[in-house]
């Protein structure tokens, strides 16, 4: 059983649907200086927590953002039986509040719960819930031109039992973050050809927990080295280019914005996908291939490497400034070569904040 604080719980006060919402007595939004926060640190007054009993997801309710206890024996603790979401609202010029493509995650979490042996969320009532929930603490969304509200859905096995099977049990819950523009200094690289993040097969595709911890002492040795993130490649050969600690990649190669194709040990971008959608609208040729390291070496070697990114809702783009492989470090080409990339994040952002029309239908309005 997994039981969370009870500091300020009032009366409870049914919504439209199935959401029973009982709000925080003192918000701690007078407390926060919004225009300071640091990513991830800073949580909003609410959060979104349902569980699922072997059989349905019973007790929707939105409660004020509080600690969880639990049994020690809780699997998620032992065997990693948990999966994760990011996506971001965004106060429109207009003063409204909208989401980027949730749809999207909703799908990508459902994938994840199907592949990680977990029970997957009605979409109807996880879009619900993320509007209600943003629509409960719109409030903390900054008011200024960068920021945005980080929405954080995940869910984890909650049954309290030591063995290696599928919990009958879950918890799945929503909180959100404000944060400000991520500023995406451009990013230092390393590609990796050691340590491996997917393998065909494995969970690559999928935003379980296990694989991030599983990447972070192969990015620790590419930190000590000065890199800020790894360049994955494939786990059998390693002479295909995957993606970045958690972006998407792009290379900008003579004009042409090649990326990985989804083979299944990528994660599907919500935002490589905006930006391949953007990209050819815009009359930038897109190829959606293998990628080979030699290729990519070959054109910085040459000059053809005009740039290179790595695509994310963190940082929506983040330049990459230097790439090493082995020995060898290659410095790309600042400012001038960035255009193509910087138009794209420009529409991608313009959409986003309501100052450019969005003929993709991406936003959904919360407020
Ligand atoms: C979340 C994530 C991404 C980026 O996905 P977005 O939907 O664009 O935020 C890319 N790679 C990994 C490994 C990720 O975890």
């Amino acid at each position: 059983m997994v039981t969370f604080g009870r500091k300020g719980f009032p009366s409870m006060i049914t919504t439209g649907q199935k959401i029973a919402m009982h709000r925080t007595e003192r918000s701690r939004l007078g407390d926060t200086d919004l225009a300071n926060v640091k990513f991830g640190r800073v949580f909003s007054d609410h959060m979104f927590v349902m569980d699922y009993d072997g059989n349905q997801w019973t007790e929707a309710r939105i409660t004020p953002f509080a600690d969880l206890t639990m049994s020690p024996a809780t699997l998620v603790l032992h065997y990693s039986q948990t999966i994760f979401e990011g996506l971001k609202a965004y106060r429109s010029a207009s003063g409204g509040i909208n989401l980027f493509r949730p749809q999207e995650n909703i799908a990508r979490m459902n994938r994840s719960a199907h592949r990680m042996c977990m029970p997957g969320v009605p979409e109807d009532l996880f879009l619900e819930a993320l509007i209600e929930l943003v629509r409960t603490d719109g409030g903390w969304l900054p008011t200024d031109e960068e920021g945005a509200l980080y929405i954080r859905p995940f869910m984890f096995a909650s049954d309290e039992y030591i063995g290696v099977k599928p919990s009958e049990g879950y918890r799945f819950i929503i909180f959100t973050c404000p944060v400000r523009q991520y500023y995406a200094e451009p990013v230092r690289v390393k590609i990796e050809t050691q340590y491996s993040r997917a393998f065909p097969g494995g969970t690559g595709e999928t935003k379980c927990g296990g694989n991030y911890a599983g990447g972070l002492y192969p990015a620790k040795l590419g930190q000590d080295k000065g890199y800020h993130q790894l360049v994955w490649t494939d786990g059998l050969e390693h002479r295909y280019i995957e993606e970045s600690g958690t972006m998407n990649v792009f290379f900008n190669i003579d004009g042409t914005l090649v990326t990985p194709s989804l083979d299944g040990t990528i994660l599907r971008g919500v935002t490589r996908d905006s930006i391949i959608r953007i990209a050819k609208d815009e009359g930038v040729p897109v190829e959606e291939r293998r990628v080979p390291v030699d290729e990519v070496l070959a054109a910085a070697r040459n000059g053809t490497l005009r740039s290179a990114f790595g695509a994310g809702t963190a940082a929506t783009i983040a330049h990459i400034s230097t790439m090493a492989f082995g020995e060898e470090t290659f410095e790309l080409p600042a400012i001038g070569e960035r255009a193509v990339a910087n138009r794209i994040g420009e529409v991608l952002d313009g959409i986003r904040r309501g100052r450019i029309a969005d003929p993709y239908g991406w936003m959904v309005p919360v407020v």
